[in-house]
């Protein structure tokens, strides 16, 4: 922790811009989501401090972009030693900052972070460029991939250091010098990586962290006319107003959204390990995962059994104070965003629908100094129609909602029936069905039997209004660098 920056009781964060933590004159408060106190002050910064990020960070490109992969591997590997080595400190903070449990920092944000590193460290030194012979013209044409320069990154709260530094690894591996903006709610962690930049080798000016909300300081670097390339991952309504904003310079763009996704659950499929995975892939992280499932429909034959035994598992997923290792879940990122979700399970009893456990519905007891915090229990509504706001629109919250369904074709074109294409889970020991099913959902993954399984060289990313692009091993490789052809007559 730098000298200036702690507080009586809280923390005083600064931008990290040209290897230098500079002060920021104005500042937004952050809180611990699980007290509901004061965690942190983030600065907010606005054009002005983004200008000079951007400056530091195009200074640094020519010498960065210019050293061998191999290189810049080296330096990536030692900054995921450093993480490494401070775990547990990054935990702390993280779930401090975020509401999760320190269990699932511990055993998911932190150890990725980390990992996101290596494993751009190492997939940057493998890719190889296409090459066409023309030798009835006498002309070889090869490709080449250059980085793009100065990239800007934004990234969400749900999981602050491991998507952040899923964009700043593969950005700054290929070459690029980077602007990164985090979620003004979940700040600590980006700004704790800073202080190990110079450590690792990193040169003043390849990494830069600006602090601040999306409308000042996330606006200024996208419409920043130095920062050819934007890669976004966080809500489909705010890629909306990126979109817009970057238009004007054909700005490179990833973008990585939000999910509405299903489960479909077949009679055939194992049900101990469907109903504790999909219990999992509903609750993980308070359901604040892109990825969380949050609609389930079960073949109509095993509905009753299914949905007992899946609230009985539901309320055995603990929610509490988010140090103790004995609870599965911790708070919710901020007061308005509880409401929100709250507003769902409101919105679902004047629909008519049952909510089975959970909000309204179960107590939940917590220690008294976690009284103040935005804790909500496991819900499992049932009785919504498809048409419903708690089947069209992103919770991201602990609320799944549970539904009865005959055939195979009907249950496909119902999961697809809705704006979002993240992913989807399928459980059935059908491998054939299984196939079938997972090629017709609008969905960029496929989950069968299984969930949250990733190999980091595949593409993720959505389709429809989950998102533009992929990101992974070779889909980052080839959105932060441009490709160039070089034909040569000989
Ligand atoms: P958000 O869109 O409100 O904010 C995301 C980031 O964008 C933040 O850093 C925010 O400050 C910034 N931002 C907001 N307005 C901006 C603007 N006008 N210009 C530039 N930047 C701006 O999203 P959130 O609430 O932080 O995160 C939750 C959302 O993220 C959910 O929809 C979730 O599904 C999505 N998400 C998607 C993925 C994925 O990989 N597909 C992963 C995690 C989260």
């Amino acid at each position: 922790m730098s000298k200036e920056a702690k507080h009586t009781n809280y923390l005083v964060l600064e931008n990290y811009i040209g290897g230098k933590f500079v002060p920021c004159g104005k500042h937004l408060d952050s809180f611990d989501p699980s007290t509901g106190e004061l965690y942190c002050k983030v600065p907010d910064s606005g054009p002005e401090e983004v200008d000079a990020a951007v400056k530091a960070a195009k200074d640094a490109f020519p010498d960065w972009s210019a050293k061998s992969p191999a290189e810049r591997s080296q330096v990536l590997n030692k900054l995921a030693d450093l993480i490494e080595a401070r775990l547990e400190e990054f935990v702390q903070a993280e779930s401090k900052d975020q509401g999760k449990t320190a269990t699932f920092a511990r055993n998911v944000d932190i150890p990725r972070s980390a990992y996101n590193f290596r494993f751009f460290a190492s997939s940057v030194l493998h890719h190889l460029t296409e090459c066409s012979q023309m030798d009835h013209m006498g002309c070889l044409n090869y490709t080449i991939r250059c980085p793009v320069g100065v990239a800007g990154l934004i990234s969400p709260w749900n999981l602050p250091l491991y998507l952040l530094t899923w964009k700043i690894a593969p950005a700054v591996a290929t070459g690029n010098t980077v602007v990164a903006k985090p979620s003004e709610m979940t700040s600590v962690t980006a700004w704790m990586m800073c202080q190990l930049l110079e450590e690792a080798g990193f040169p003043p000016g390849v990494v830069n962290i600006v602090f601040g909300t999306g409308p000042r300081a996330g606006d200024a670097l996208v419409s920043h006319p130095d920062v050819p390339l934007i890669s976004f991952t966080g809500s489909t309504a705010t890629a909306r107003v990126i979109t817009e904003r970057s238009a004007p310079f054909c700005k490179k763009l990833s973008l990585e959204l939000g999910g509405k996704n299903p489960a479909i659950i077949f009679a055939d499929a194992d049900m101990e390990q469907c109903i504790s995975t999909t219990i999992q892939s509903s609750f993980s992280n308070q359901g604040e995962i892109c990825l969380c499932t949050s609609r389930v429909f079960v073949e109509r034959s095993i509905y009753p059994v299914f949905l007992s035994r899946f609230v009985e598992a539901a309320r055995q997923w603990k929610t509490g104070a988010p140090s103790d290792p004995a609870n599965n879940n911790g708070a919710l990122i901020s007061k308005e965003h509880l409401e929100k979700v709250k507003g769902y399970v409101a919105l679902a009893l004047t629909e008519g629908a049952q909510v089975h456990c959970g909000e309204g519905v179960d107590k939940l007891t917590l220690p008294q100094r976690n009284e103040g915090g935005y804790f909500m229990l496991p819900t499992v509504i049932s009785g919504v129609t498809d048409s419903s706001a708690l089947m069209q629109e992103e919770i991201f919250g602990p609320v799944t909602c549970v539904t009865p369904f005959d055939k195979e074709e009907e249950v496909i074109s119902r999961a697809n029936g809705v704006r979002y294409g993240l992913s989807a889970t399928v459980w059935s020991r059908d491998v054939g069905r299984v196939h079938r099913v997972a090629r017709k959902l609008q969905a960029g993954l496929v989950w069968t039997n299984c969930w949250l399984v990733r190999d980091l060289n595949l593409p993720f990313g959505g389709m429809k209004s989950s998102g533009i692009g992929r990101e992974g091993g070779k889909d980052s490789y080839h959105f932060f660098t441009e490709v160039k052809v070089i034909a040569v007559k000989h």
